[in-house]
Parts: C-alpha cells; sequence; structure tokens
C-alpha cells in the first residue's frame, strides 16, 4: 500500500488556542501517522498515510475555523516529504523555542458555554469554580511571559497539576487536552476575601461570592481582581452607593462601565439591537455603549449628561459566579485605580492604592502578567467600531499587504496612547496604556514596550512618532536612535490608521476631526482636509485658524476657545452668556488681553476646541472634568430630527481652503438669545461640521478625481457626527472609509504612524 508524507507549515493565529489537539485527533480519525509541534512561527505537521486520508486532512485544516473560532490562520504551505518507515502513532512533540518569535500570542477570551454548564453542575468536580477554562476560553495574553504559549511561560507554572487535571490535559479526546491554564479547586488558583488592609475575612470559596454579592448589595464597594486588573464595583442601582465610590475614587462626573447579570437585564436599562446584542456576547466581550431607555433604574449618578450606558456581560467565571447569587442586576464595574494611573493588577499595589476606596477586597493568587482594561464599543452604521482596543482583541495583528522591510516600532501619541511594533507583515498595536502626562503610566508604557518587543522578539532599527516636538512618546523615539527615525503628523496618522487597518494602499480624501496635533507649520492642527496616502499628504484645507490662550488649561476651559474665536469673528456675546460659562470677569478680560498681545497664544484649527465652546455657549457649562466632556453633553442633547445647518463659508488661501465660520457662531449666539432650544443648536452645529466636512470633501474630489473618503480623529467619537457625515458622503457618491479596529482618537495613532513608516522604508 503506496504511503505519502507531507509537511505542513501553517501560520496565523493557531497557537493557545488548542490547535495541535485539533490536529491530533483530525490525524487520528484518518488514520495518519506523523507529528505536530508549535514553533515560533506557528505549527509544524508533518502526516503520512494513503493519499486519499492526507488529501482529507488537508482539506480539514483548511476549514478548520468552522470548528475552533478562535482560530485564524494566514498561511497553509505543504510540500512532499519522504515517507518513513515503521511510524505507527501520530504525537504532539515538544514546542520549539529557538528562532524568530512571530506566531501570534491570542488574546483574552471569555468564559464560553461549555465551561459555565460544568461551573453550574453539581456534578462537576469543577462546580462553582472560579478559574474553570479550556482551550476555547479564559486567560491568555494577560498571563503569557514569553511564547510558545505554553504553561511553564505563563503565570500558571507555579500550580502543579492534580491528577486529574493532569490526565485532561493529556487526554486527546478532551476539550482540556493542552489547555495551558487549566485548573481545579485542587490544583489551581483561589479566591478569598480581605478587608481593606488585606487582612483575610473569608477564605472558603462559595462563602467569599456570596458574602461579595451580599456585600454589594447592601452599598459597599468590592475591588475585585479579574483577568486584566483590578475593577472597582458598587450596586449600579444604589444611588447612595455610586455616590460614595465618585467622590472616594475623586471623579466628577466621568462616566462609569457597569457590568449586568445578563442580556436581558441590558435590554431593561438601554436600547440593544441585533448587532449589539452580537457583540456583547461575542468571546471578546467588550464594553458596548448602548442608548439609554428612559425610565430605568440605573442609579442617576452611574453617567449623568450622556445619553448612553457602557454595559458588558459576565466575562469571568468569577463574574458569572457572583451573578449566580442573584442578587445583583448590574454592577458599576470601573478600573481599578486613580485617576489617571494605570491599572493595577498587583494584589499589594491594590490594597495600596484602593485601600481607601474599596470597603473589601476580592482576591485571587494568579498572577496577571499583563494589565488589559475592557474594550469599548460603540456602533456606528452598524459596524461595531473600537473606541478603546484592549482586553479580548489584543495581541492580535494586522495582516498587511506591505511588508516591512525591518522591524518597526511606532511610538503613537501623548493621550490614549497604543504603541505598535511591525515585524514582516503583522503590525501588533499595544493594548490601551493611558496618557503619558501621569508619570506612572510614562512608566507603565516603558515597561509595556519592554515586555512586547520581548515576548514578539523584534529588533526595531526604524522608528515611527509623532512630530511634535514635546510629545514624551516622540522624546523617548528620538533618543533612541536607530538606522531610521519618522516623524509623523499627527492627522496624517489619523489616515493612515483607517488605510492601515482596511488594508487599502492608495490616495483618499482624508477628513480628520479632532482635538490637537501638531502641524508641520508649527501651528496647533485638528479640523482637516488631507489628500492622502500611505506615502505623502497635502493639505487641502482646514477650519481657519483662530487663537487660543493656555497651554493646558485651553482643553480644560471653554471660555478660551469662546473669547479666542469672538476675538477671531468679532463676535459679541452677551455677558450674561460669558458669566455661566466664567464668571470670573476679571479672568475673561486677562485671557483676551492675552491674546490680544499674543502672550502664550497659538493659532489652532481645533474642532475639539469649537466644540467645547459651542457646548458652553450653549449653557452646558465651562469646564471639561474629563476629557469631551462639554463635547459628549453637547452630542447627548441633539435634536436627530433636525436637519437644517447653519450657514459657512469656504474660501481659498495660498491654495488652501479655509473653512470660515464667523457666520455660524453669529447664528448660534443669536439662537441662544432668541430661546431657540439647546437640542436644535447642537444639531444644527453637528450638521453643519458634517455639512462643510462634505463640501471640502467635494472640492477635494473635483480637484483629483479621487472619490474615496477616510474619516479619522477623536471627534468622530461622536456618533452623531459621524453617521450624519457618513450618510452626506455615501449620498453624494463617496466611498467612506472609517476607523472600526482601531480607535479614530488617538488610540489608532500608532498603528497610522506603523503603516506611514513600512511603506516609505518598504522595498517597493
Ligand atoms: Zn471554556
Ligand atoms: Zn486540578
Ligand atoms: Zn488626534
Amino acid at each position: 500500500m503506496q504511503k505519502i508524507r507531507k509537511k505542513i507549515t501553517v501560520q496565523g493565529q493557531v497557537q493557545g488556542i488548542g490547535f495541535r489537539p485539533f490536529v491530533y485527533k483530525l490525524a487520528a480519525e484518518l488514520n495518519l501517522t506523523g507529528f505536530v509541534y508549535n514553533y515560533t512561527q506557528g505549527v509544524i505537521i508533518e502526516v503520512q498515510g494513503r493519499k486519499a486520508g492526507v488529501e482529507k486532512f488537508i482539506n480539514k485544516l483548511k476549514n478548520a475555523h468552522k470548528e475552533k473560532p478562535l482560530l485564524k490562520i494566514t498561511t497553509l504551505d505543504f510540500s512532499d516529504i519522504e515517507p518513513v518507515s515503521g511510524e505507527k502513532t501520530f504525537e504532539i512533540k515538544q514546542s520549539e523555542s529557538d528562532g524568530i518569535v512571530s506566531a501570534e500570542v491570542t488574546a483574552d477570551i471569555a468564559t464560553c458555554k461549555d465551561c459555565l454548564a460544568e461551573m453550574f453542575d453539581k456534578k462537576d468536580f469543577r462546580y462553582r469554580y472560579p478559574f474553570i477554562n479550556c482551550t476555547n476560553c479564559g486567560p491568555r495574553y494577560s498571563i503569557i511571559k514569553s511564547i510558545p504559549y505554553d504553561r511553564p511561560n505563563t503565570t500558571m507554572s507555579v500550580f502543579l497539576m492534580c491528577d486529574k487535571c493532569k490526565g485532561q490535559y493529556g487526554n486527546v479526546k478532551d476539550r482540556r487536552f493542552h489547555a495551558q491554564p487549566i485548573a481545579c479547586p485542587v490544583c489551581g488558583p483561589k479566591i478569598k476575601l480581605c478587608d481593606n488592609k488585606g487582612q483575610e475575612i473569608e477564605s472558603d470559596s462559595h462563602k467569599v461570592i456570596s458574602k461579595t454579592a451580599q456585600l454589594l448589595l447592601e452599598g459597599k464597594i468590592v475591588a475585585i481582581k479579574g483577568l486584566g486588573g483590578f475593577h472597582l464595583a458598587c450596586d449600579a442601582e444604589n444611588e447612595q452607593a455610586v455616590k460614595t465610590l465618585r467622590s472616594r475614587k475623586m471623579r466628577d462626573a466621568k462616566p462609569f462601565a457597569m457590568m449586568a447579570a445578563d442580556i436581558e437585564k441590558i435590554k431593561q436599562f438601554t436600547i440593544v439591537d441585533k448587532k449589539a446584542e452580537e457583540i456583547l456576547q461575542s468571546i471578546q466581550s467588550p464594553i458596548v455603549l448602548l442608548p439609554k431607555k428612559e425610565p430605568n433604574t440605573i442609579a442617576p449618578s452611574v453617567a449623568a449628561e450622556v445619553n448612553t450606558f457602557g454595559f458588558m456581560l459576565p466575562y469571568t467565571p468569577l463574574h458569572h459566579l457572583i451573578f449566580a447569587e442573584k442578587k445583583l442586576n448590574a454592577l458599576v464595574m470601573t478600573s481599578g485605580n486613580i485617576a489617571d494611573e494605570p491599572l493595577i493588577c498587583r494584589d499589594d499595589e491594590a490594597l495600596e492604592k484602593l485601600g481607601n476606596i474599596a470597603d473589601v477586597f476580592l482576591m485571587h493568587d494568579r498572577i496577571i502578567y499583563r494589565q488589559v482594561d475592557d474594550s469599548i464599543i460603540h456602533i456606528i452604521k452598524n459596524e461595531p467600531v473600537l473606541l478603546r482596543r484592549s482586553r479580548g482583541f489584543v495581541p492580535q495583528a494586522f495582516v498587511s499587504k506591505n511588508s516591512a522591510s525591518a522591524d518597526i516600532f511606532a511610538a503613537g501619541a501623548d493621550l490614549k496612547n497604543t504603541f505598535c511594533f511591525v515585524k514582516k507583515n503583522r503590525y501588533i498595536v499595544s493594548e490601551h496604556i493611558g496618557d503619558m502626562a501621569d508619570a506612572s503610566v510614562y512608566k507603565h508604557w516603558l515597561n509595556s514596550i519592554e515586555h512586547l518587543k520581548k515576548l514578539l522578539e523584534v529588533q526595531p532599527s526604524i522608528v515611527a512618532c509623532d512630530m511634535h516636538p514635546n510629545y514624551l512618546s516622540s522624546q523617548y523615539a528620538r533618543k533612541l536612535k536607530k538606522d531610521r527615525l519618522i516623524e509623523v503628523q499627527h492627522h496624517w496618522a489619523h489616515i493612515a490608521s483607517v488605510l492601515a487597518e482596511h488594508n487599502i494602499d492608495k490616495k483618499v480624501i482624508g477628513l480628520v476631526a479632532d482635538g490637537t496635533g501638531y502641524g508641520i507649520d508649527g501651528t496647533i492642527w485638528g479640523c482637516e482636509c488631507l489628500i492622502a496616502s500611505l506615502d505623502d499628504f497635502q493639505r487641502f484645507g482646514h477650519l481657519s485658524y483662530y487663537p487660543l490662550a493656555g497651554g493646558d488649561s485651553a482643553a480644560k476651559e471653554a471660555i478660551r476657545p469662546v473669547i479666542g474665536l469672538m476675538k477671531k469673528y468679532n463676535l459679541s456675546v452677551p455677558d450674561a452668556v460669558l458669566d455661566e460659562i466664567e464668571p470670573d470677569r476679571e479672568k475673561r478680560f486677562a485671557i483676551a488681553e492675552q491674546i490680544e498681545k499674543n502672550i502664550n497664544t497659538i493659532k489652532t484649527s481645533s474642532l475639539g476646541r469649537l466644540f467645547d465652546a459651542v457646548s458652553a455657549l450653549c449653557g452646558l457649562g465651562g469646564r471639561n472634568n474629563f476629557e469631551a466632556q462639554l463635547p459628549m453633553a453637547l452630542e447627548a442633547i441633539a435634536d436627530k430630527r433636525t436637519t437644517e445647518c447653519y450657514p459657512f463659508a469656504l474660501k481659498r488661501e495660498n491654495g488652501i481652503i479655509m473653512v470660515e465660520i464667523g457666520d455660524m457662531l453669529k447664528a448660534i449666539a443669536a439662537d441662544r438669545i432668541g430661546k431657540v432650544g439647546k437640542t436644535v443648536i447642537s444639531a444644527k452645529f453637528h450638521n453643519t461640521i458634517a455639512a462643510f466636512f462634505l463640501a471640502l470633501a467635494r472640492q477635494g474630489r473635483d480637484k483629483t478625481g479621487i472619490n474615496t473618503a477616510a474619516i479619522s480623529g477623536g471627534v468622530f467619537c461622536n456618533r452623531f457626527l459621524s453617521e450624519r457625515l457618513i450618510e452626506l458622503l455615501q449620498n453624494d457618491g463617496f466611498e467612506v472609509l472609517f476607523n472600526r479596529l482601531v480607535p479614530a482618537n488617538d488610540g489608532g495613532i500608532s498603528l497610522g504612524q506603523a503603516a506611514i513608516a513600512a511603506k516609505i522604508t518598504g522595498k517597493g
């Protein structure tokens, strides 16, 4: 009987998801011999048997993703080799750990249905065990120290498997075959409840959970150690508890994220369409921003001033167990950190820093190696769009048709930082890191870079960063002194991030709606129309510059852009309205004088600050206590039925189109005094922004013949504006590209920088 043997190389997301056991089972079913092993770039299989069997084997491999949802095969190569005589079995061999590492580490995945069923089965030996997992679910990225993804390389290495677990781990027919974080009540991690000094209150697993649920119900605040870090939790329907959490966390108004017991509960509080339901229940289990249902029983101070609630479903066994006590409908689950510091993942740090916030601590002894925040998604035009890309998504690579000529490090931006490594055609964007202004975030950033660099074994010789002279990320990048340093204009990077995630390499009309970014003329850009590709860009048009006084405080105090715009457009606003924005008249006078004398005043085309100004003029307050507080409040009140807009003008200056908004601002001021409802003013303002972007895009198309518009920038996190503009552009015949897989805000900048760097240093 003639036998053939093939060597098969599989690359992609193939490790840590039970692929080798899958291969093993397949080979056994088809009576094939040979072996499979993880190597640093994926999986290698040698398989031997009758021709028909081997062919069937390869065919099944190609369709394996239908059975293994986490599997993503990017390449599958095979070649004939000499058959081996005397081979009797198919084996899983020891992993190889030398060479280049680019096999993909997978993301942390929400508890699967099979594990849940076992966990609530009284007869199962993992009944109510808070760390149940299998090859289809559980921790991955948050526990991996290095790859290949095998138990000794994870923080599970300290737990010695008991015989039962060992049996499952080694049994090819078991769904935990080679599940690296496998554990049970006998051999695995354990939970305990401590007071805020770290003194153990309870260690019996069942009692810990019932007591936690009880304390939450009583209005206590519990720090819960999760998958990627600590959460601060309290009963979301208890106003007193939420208020206490706010005051202890010193967080004024920023909306809290919540976790609900089940999808039905989320539907009681919000409007959940089919798409949203699908995303909430996805294996990534992100926070989804959903329109509030009124009235609802959520405590008012969970998310005042906005029209959405951020909800997620339980995604670890521990979460499921807490809700299974049937006492709680929804919990506030906010990141366990202080102000803008990184998420806390170590027990000692949690006690030290959260000891004044939480009444009790629900801890466990599985070490979180990498902190990963919850990811946040909202829905634009029926598409899930990431606002924060972390747990469940990182470190999944973007596979590009543009390969890098050498490894690349892209530093990202200083706000909402992520960084990116490129190895060949793989672009790996880090988890959300945070705002660099905080020293501990900067330190965390440096550590994260080192960790990911080691994990992916990249040796960057090309470095990309923002061209901002003072960004800490850029200063660090410049100091690296690698072969090539590419400084990328901020808004070009925004547009490139859209091109990169869509894997498109062509010239587009880029429309950027952003807060601030350093421009090539040394001013602060923000509202831009760029004719851009990955090679190059040209500034085609922008919001006419207006003066903005006072560095960092300009993004907090709306009076600053208000006065800047009043000066620019000779706008008169009644004192009564200005008093609402900034009651201190002397301060107003000082700001005006500062602008006149051009002291600490910049020229800007920032759209974010224009939103601040208009929100303030509408009487929504004078201060952003957290980022985009005013613009979010403005969006929340916009009357969706209003389709009119305010007047604006396009003027050409030195070949660049300027958007002049003096008439709009005068009309807004008049409407405000004329008692036109804020909801209508807000909608008309949003519509005007969309209208002038369309006008810019049309002129760009007339000039260049390009019919694809790419939109990006932090202001497009505004759903109302995004959807209006996308609609206008599509109705006008444009192909519209927008960010979905990386945020439109500065969280997407590193991918854009990396794509540009790869393109301009590439060999063709
Ligand atoms: Zn599972
Ligand atoms: Zn065990
Ligand atoms: Zn930006």
